[in-house]
């Protein structure tokens, strides 16, 4: 008696598993369908599809688990395919998740398989093992394919959620796999579906507890595609998609500290419009608006990837530029003021232009890694403002050097 004092897991009624599955799956799908309320467009319409898959689950359990008390057609034939149709509907919610709006055609074709092979097998050709082998396999694939819709969003693959969800996509893929073999090559006979075999419990305490894993994998992917969605929309400028001024300085302060420790040189640039509340006063708010805008596109496209620029605040946007020296900083400022200057914004029956004074200033060549990193800023941001001020003096429209 070698196991007298273990637990003998193939023991445990897999009729009981599935009934807990089933209390847990209304349960989860209550609490996603309540989590609607907080989000909206598509993490909303994913959460209602994911939640739907929940609900049907507990359906299917119910019919695969009355198997002999309800007609086989029910339990085999709408049970199963019940219970595949809840994973395509994962597959389609995580697709609507990151944007696409379509549905996962491969999917749902291989749940509509399952259906009429099922449908097929029950009313005319009577084959239960062969059905069997026929459903493991078609399953196989299809959890592959819903695992690999898991790993496609926008999202990083290494967050959790993700991670999680897919290794139940394709653990149950490879179980699915692993039956086939297992049934064609090594199984004894034919059985029952809830005979107690080791193979059968591993089918349905996946089938058990799956689906709540993933479920649990998946609120994670939604919540942090709510968080880094939100945290985009706090960083950026609804108006020109820039950089708001806070999260500007700090992107600043890391490039600051970095120019200090590598003593490499670094420009600041505050450009702001020139009579911008006259332009307002002349054209409306409106047609303001729309030249900011065009603004910030020209100024965008006229610095390198490297550099960083924002809003901050009102008609005044700031540049950083690492590894820029002073004659070229120069260089960049004028090219940006003669940008904007030659900028034309055309608007009902009246064509706009602007121009932009520019405060340069740059890193000192004696901050060192020592410097607090936002006392460096603070200190450039005051000599460039200056510098912007004395362009203001001097005529507007021109670039000014802090030194
Ligand atoms: P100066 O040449 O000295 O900079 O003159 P200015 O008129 O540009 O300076 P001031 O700071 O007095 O005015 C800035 C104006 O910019 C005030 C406001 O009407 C306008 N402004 C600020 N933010 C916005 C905005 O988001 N949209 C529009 N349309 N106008 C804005
Ligand atoms: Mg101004
Ligand atoms: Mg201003």
């Amino acid at each position: 008696m070698a196991f007298e004092y273990g637990v003998d897991l193939f023991s445990i009624d897999l009729r009981s598993v599935m009934m807990v599955s089933v209390l847990l799956g209304i349960l989860f799908s209550a609490g996603l369908l309540a989590a609607r309320s907080y989000h909206e467009g598509r993490i909303r319409g994913s959460l209602t599809i994911w939640a739907a898959g929940m609900l049907l689950q507990p359906l299917a359990w119910l019919l695969i688990v009355l198997r002999g008390q309800i007609p086989d057609y029910l339990s085999i034939v709408v049970g199963n395919s019940l219970s595949v149709m809840t994973f395509a509907l994962y597959a389609h919610a995580l697709r609507y998740l990151h944007g696409q709006l379509s549905l996962p055609r491969l999917v749902y074709a291989l749940g509509a398989l399952v259906f009429i092979g099922l449908s097929a097998e029950v009313l005319f050709i009577h084959q239960p093992y062969w059905r069997m082998i026929g459903l493991s396999s078609v399953i196989a694939v299809f959890l592959f394919r819903v695992a690999r819709e898991t790993m496609r969003g926008p999202w990083r693959t290494q967050q959790t959620g993700v991670q999680m969800t897919a290794a139940v996509f394709f653990l149950g893929s490879g179980i699915m796999a692993f039956r086939v073999v297992y049934e064609l090559l090594l199984a004894p006979a034919v059985h029952q579906a809830f005979d107690l075999t080791a193979m059968q419990s591993v089918v349905y305490f996946y089938a058990a507890l799956g689906p709540v894993i993933a479920s649990f994998g998946y609120v994670l992917i939604c919540n942090e595609t709510t968080v880094v969605e939100l945290r985009q929309l706090a960083a950026t400028d609804p108006l020109t998609g820039l950089f708001n001024r806070r999260p500007f300085e700090q992107m600043s302060e890391k490039l600051l500290a970095d120019a200090a420790r590598k003593r490499r040189p670094l420009a600041l640039l505050i450009i702001d419009v020139d009579h911008f509340k006259h332009f307002n006063d002349s054209y409306g708010h409106a047609l303001g608006d729309a030249v900011l805008q065009r603004l910030a596109e020209v100024l965008q496209g006229q610095l390198r990837g490297a550099d960083l620029i924002g809003r901050m605040g009102g008609e005044e946007f700031a540049a950083l530029l690492p590894d820029t020296g002073p004659a070229q900083a120069q260089q960049v400022a004028e090219r940006l003021r003669a940008a904007v200057d030659a900028l034309e914004v055309r608007s009902v029956g009246v064509v706009v232009r602007i121009q932009v004074s520019i405060g340069l200033a740059m890193l000192d060549g004696n901050a060192t890694q020592d410097d607090e990193p936002s006392m460096l800023l603070a200190g450039l941001m005051r000599e460039a403002d200056l510098a912007m001020y004395a362009a203001k003096r001097a005529g507007r429209n021109r670039v000014e050097v802090a030194w």
